[in-house]
């Protein structure tokens, strides 16, 4: 049996001849940047997310860098974040200037750990930038306090998380900001690159929207230096074709979770595998990925004998970002954020696809199972 990590092409057929009329459309009007599609999705993102304002951007790793500069954060600022992340959301922390300072995770939900958080805090601090990963809200309530009382910009990094809930909330409601990818192996993804910025604010919306073009406040009017961050129309057009399927595709992993639960429970593999965990804060995780960890240095091996028997599986992510040779002069080192570096070491994660189905998993688990008898 073959059962790859992601499969989108069920997906596409599912729902073409909606989106190939949708970009059509977009050909015949041949309004390719921003314009109505893209204001049209704008505003539907922001309510799916319960925020008042979104601006659809080039991709998450723009959505982050437009965030940090709409707020002038740059050289000599600080901004604290998690190791344990996709690496743009501490590229975009170093591409505008500023220094990235790292508070290691919590291992229930592998996301920032908020008690590591204030002891990082300097006179130069400027921005939290808590991730909220494989599809689980980060510990928004006390990342929020500790941000009121030193008066910090909160950027929240839902690029995983799109319609995942923290308390009811939804992500992106929360923070001063919320960036999203559209890349299409996100949860919800357009064909190309893509991303949008959710903002509470709307004189700091107004700043997005400025900043996205060039920071044109009129016709070649130039009050800022931004960039080129404009969202096009066939991504815009995609994406509210999607957008309608969102929710049953979560649910659809959701109920996939459930089904892993029961089988490794069934297969006795709690003790060598462990299963993620959902924290009690998390009222609606979306599972864009389902990471297992395995312990004793066996995930490699466990990896590529799944990969034998014809398993996608991945590892996100396999380094700590404070061990990254890009950061060096940063001077991290082994031991600084042991969490991450250990979980950095087990993670794996396995196919959970919405199309995927009970009997791949079936497969899936009874492959480890196979393994962890050898
Ligand atoms: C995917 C991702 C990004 C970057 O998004 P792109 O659209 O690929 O630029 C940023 N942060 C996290 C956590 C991501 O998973």
């Amino acid at each position: 049996m073959n059962v790859p990590l992601l499969d989108l092409k069920g997906q596409y057929l599912s729902m073409k001849d909606e989106i190939v009329k949708e970009m059509l459309e977009v050909c015949e009007s041949q309004r390719f940047i921003l314009g109505p599609k893209v204001e049209k999705l704008e505003s539907e993102v922001a309510e799916y997310c319960q925020a008042p304002y979104c601006c659809g951007v080039t991709s998450g790793s723009d959505a982050l860098i437009i965030a940090l500069m709409v707020e002038g954060i740059g050289a000599g600022d600080e901004v604290i974040t998690t190791p344990f992340t996709f690496f743009a959301t501490v590229g975009a922390i170093v591409r505008v200037g500023a220094k990235p300072v790292f508070a290691d995770i919590d291992p229930v939900s592998f996301n920032i750990d908020p008690a590591k958080i204030e002891e990082k805090i300097t006179s130069k601090t400027k921005a939290i930038i808590p991730v909220h990963l494989f599809g689980q809200s980060a510990d928004m309530d006390p990342i929020m306090a500790i941000a009121k009382k030193h008066n910090l910009i909160v950027i929240e990094d839902g690029c995983q998380a799109i319609g995942s809930e923290y308390k009811g909330k939804r992500v992106g409601s929360i923070g001063d900001y919320g960036c999203f990818s559209f890349f299409p192996s996100k949860n919800l993804g357009c064909f190309g690159d893509g991303g949008a910025v959710t903002a509470l604010d709307e004189e700091k919306y107004k700043l997005l929207k400025i900043f996205r073009n060039h920071g044109q406040s009129g016709t070649y009017i130039h009050d800022y230096v931004g960039g080129n961050f404009r969202l096009d129309a066939l991504q815009a057009a995609v994406l509210s074709i999607k957008l309608r399927y969102l929710d049953s595709w979560s649910e659809a992993r959701q109920k996939n979770a459930a089904h892993y639960r029961k089988l490794f429970a069934a297969a006795g593999l709690e003790g060598q595998i462990a299963l993620p965990q959902e924290a009690a804060y998390s009222t609606r995780h979306i599972y864009n990925q389902f990471c297992i960890c395995v312990a004793d240095g066996k995930r490699d091996a466990l990896k590529q004998f799944l990969a034998d028997n014809g398993i996608g599986c991945a590892v996100y992510y396999p380094l700590s970002l404070h061990l990254q040779n890009c950061f060096k002069e940063l001077g991290g080192k082994v031991g600084d954020h042991p969490v991450s570096e250990r979980i950095t070491g087990e993670i794996m994660a396995l196919p959970i696809y919405p199309e995927s189905t009970d009997e791949m998993r079936e497969y899936v688990v009874e492959k480890i199972a196979e393994f962890c008898k050898k």
